[in-house]
C-alpha cells in the first residue's frame, strides 16, 4: 500500500483535508491515533485504491518542542510515496515554505503544492500568480471547507497511485461482522460530532425560506451532495470550518404556493422536521405581533427536547425596540427561557452570519457532559442551601446524581422517594446546574429514579 503525506505549517487546513479524504464514501478509517501535534494515520480509499494517509503534524520551529515535530514531519514525508505540501491561500507565499518545498522536491517523489482556503474564482485569480512563483509542476487551488476542487486533487492522487489492491469493501471477507460494526459506529460517532441537524420552523411568511437562502449564501453549489455523509434529498447542507450543517426537510420550506392558515398542516410538517433535528431555529416575525400559532409551534420544540435559538426576523422593520421585543418574547415563550434570542434580517442579511456562531454554541451545550463528581458536588451544595421538602413527614433524599445522556443532557437523580420530588425543587436544581455550566439553548432533563436493592430504575 502506498503512503500519502500531508505536510505544511499549522492551521493551513491539513487536518480538514485529512478528515475530508478519510471520510469519503467507502473510506475506512482505521488506526487514527495521536493528537494534531503528532503524526496521524488512516487507511483510506482514493477512488478505488487503498492508501495510507498520513497527517504529519505542523511544520513549526518556534521552540524545541515544535522542532521535534517538524523533524518527525519531514521524516514522515521522506518515507511517503506522494507528498501534498499545503499552504494557506489567505496569506502570501512565505520563504520558509518555499525552502521546505524545494527540499522535499529534491527527494524525487510525486509532490503537489496545495493552496488551501481559496474560496472562489476571484480569490484564485488574485493569489494564483503569487503561488506560481514556487514553480511547482503540480499546483492545486482548493478550499476544503467550501468543497472546492478537492475532487480534482483526489483524482490527481488517484492517477499517481500504483494500480493495485483494488478492493471492494463489501466483499472483503477478512473483515468480521463485529469489526464492520465497530467501524460503522466509529464513523457514526465522528459524523455526529461535526454534523449539526437544524430545523427552521415558524409560521408561513415569517421568512423561513429567505433565511435558508441567506444561510446558504453564495455557497449554494456545495449543498447537494457532500461525500461521505448521509444527506436526504429533502435536506440541504453546507460545510463551514469542517462542520456540516444540515437543514432538514427544506423541501417543505421551499415549496411555493403556500397554504396559509391551515394550522394542522403547518404543525404536522414542523413535527416531521423536528423529529430529525438537533437544533430548532424558531423564526418569529418582529414586524408584527406574535400569534397563537407561534406558541403552538414553539411548544413542539419543547416536546422534541431540542436545542433552540429564537430568531427574530424582519428586524429591519421591527415593531418594538430591542428591549421591548425581548421582553415580549420572554413573556410569551416562558418555557423557552433558556433559549438565546438573535435579531436578524433575512432580507438585508444583517447578522445572519452570526447565527452560525450561535448554533455552534448551542450545539456545544446540547452535547455537554458534566463529570459525575462535579455534578454530585453541585447537588450536595444545592441541598445544603435548600433542604429537600419532606414527603408527608418522611425524609426525601437524593443519594447521588449522574448524567447518562446528551442531546439533550439527561441526569438521573437516584432517590429514596423519587415521586416526592416537587417540580419546584427540580426547577431549583436545574437552575443550579445552569448557573455553574453553560447550557444556553439546551433543555436539561432531570429524571428522579428509585434506588432499590435490585436497582429497579424504571419505577418513578
Ligand atoms: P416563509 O413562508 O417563512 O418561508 O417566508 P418567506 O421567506 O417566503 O418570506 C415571506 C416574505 O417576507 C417575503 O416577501 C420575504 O421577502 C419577506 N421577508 C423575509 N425576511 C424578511 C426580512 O428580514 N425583512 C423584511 N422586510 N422582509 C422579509
Amino acid at each position: 500500500m502506498e503512503t500519502i503525506a500531508l505536510v505544511g505549517k499549522p492551521n493551513v487546513g491539513k487536518s480538514s483535508l485529512f478528515n475530508r479524504i478519510s471520510r469519503q464514501r467507502d473510506a475506512i478509517t482505521s488506526d487514527v491515533s495521536g493528537t494534531t501535534r503528532d503524526v496521524k494515520k488512516a487507511e483510506v480509499f482514493i477512488n478505488n485504491k487503498k492508501a495510507l494517509l498520513v497527517d504529519t503534524g505542523g511544520l513549526d520551529d518556534r521552540d524545541e518542542m515544535f522542532k521535534e515535530v517538524q523533524k518527525k514531519s519531514l521524516q514522515a514525508a521522506s518515507e511517503a510515496d506522494i507528498i501534498l505540501y499545503m499552504v494557506d491561500g489567505k496569506m502570501l507565499p512565505d520563504d520558509e515554505d518555499k525552502r521546505i518545498f524545494y527540499e522535499l522536491q529534491k527527494l524525487g517523489k510525486k509532490i503537489a503544492l496545495v493552496v488551501n482556503k481559496i474560496d472562489n474564482d476571484k480569490h484564485e485569480e488574485e493569489i494564483g500568480w503569487e503561488y506560481s512563483s514556487f514553480g511547482a509542476k503540480n499546483l492545486f487551488f482548493i478550499s476544503v471547507s467550501h468543497n472546492r476542487n478537492t475532487r480534482k486533487l483526489i483524482n490527481w492522487i488517484d492517477a499517481n497511485l500504483e494500480e493495485e489492491e483494488v478492493l471492494d469493501l463489501h466483499e472483503d471477507e477478512e473483515l468480521s461482522f463485529e469489526e464492520f460494526l465497530s467501524i460503522d459506529e466509529k464513523l457514526e460517532e465522528e459524523e455526529s460530532n461535526n454534523q449539526i441537524k437544524i430545523g427552521i420552523i415558524g409560521r408561513v411568511n415569517v421568512g423561513k425560506s429567505s433565511l435558508l437562502n441567506a444561510l446558504l449564501g453564495e455557497d449554494r453549489s456545495v449543498v447537494s451532495s457532500i461525500a461521505g455523509t448521509t444527506i436526504d434529498p429533502i435536506d440541504e447542507a453546507i460545510v463551514r470550518d469542517d462542520k456540516i450543517y444540515t437543514f432538514v426537510d427544506t423541501a417543505g420550506i421551499r415549496k411555493r404556493g403556500k397554504i396559509e392558515g391551515i394550522e394542522k398542516f403547518a404543525l404536522n410538517r414542523t413535527q416531521k422536521q423536528l423529529e430529525n433535528a438537533d437544533i430548532a431555529l424558531l423564526v418569529l416575525d418582529a414586524s408584527e405581533e406574535f400569534k397563537e400559532l407561534d406558541e403552538r409551534i414553539a411548544n413542539l420544540v419543547e416536546k422534541f427536547e431540542l436545542g433552540v435559538v429564537i430568531v427574530l426576523n424582519k428586524w429591519d422593520k421591527a415593531l418594538y425596540s430591542y428591549e421591548e421585543s425581548v421582553r415580549r418574547v420572554r413573556d410569551r415563550f416562558k418555557f423557552l427561557s433558556f433559549a438565546p434570542i438573535i435579531t436578524i434580517s433575512a432580507l438585508t442579511k444583517k447578522r445572519v452570519h452570526k447565527l452560525y456562531e450561535v448554533i455552534d454554541r448551542v450545539y456545544a451545550n446540547y452535547t455537554r457532559r458534566i463529570p459525575t463528581s462535579k455534578l454530585n458536588e453541585l447537588i450536595r451544595f444545592a441541598n445544603q442551601k435548600h433542604h429537600l421538602p419532606s414527603d408527608m413527614g418522611k425524609l426525601v433524599k437524593i443519594y447521588f446524581a449522574t448524567q447518562f445522556d446528551i442531546k439533550p443532557p439527561r441526569f438521573a437523580l437516584i432517590m429514596n422517594r423519587p415521586k416526592a420530588l416537587h417540580f419546584s425543587y427540580k426547577r431549583y436544581l436545574m437552575n443550579q446546574i445552569r448557573s455553574q455550566y453553560d447550557f444556553e439553548g439546551s433543555p436539561l432533563i432531570l429524571e428522579p429514579k428509585k434506588k432499590k436493592a435490585d436497582e429497579d430504575f424504571d419505577e418513578k
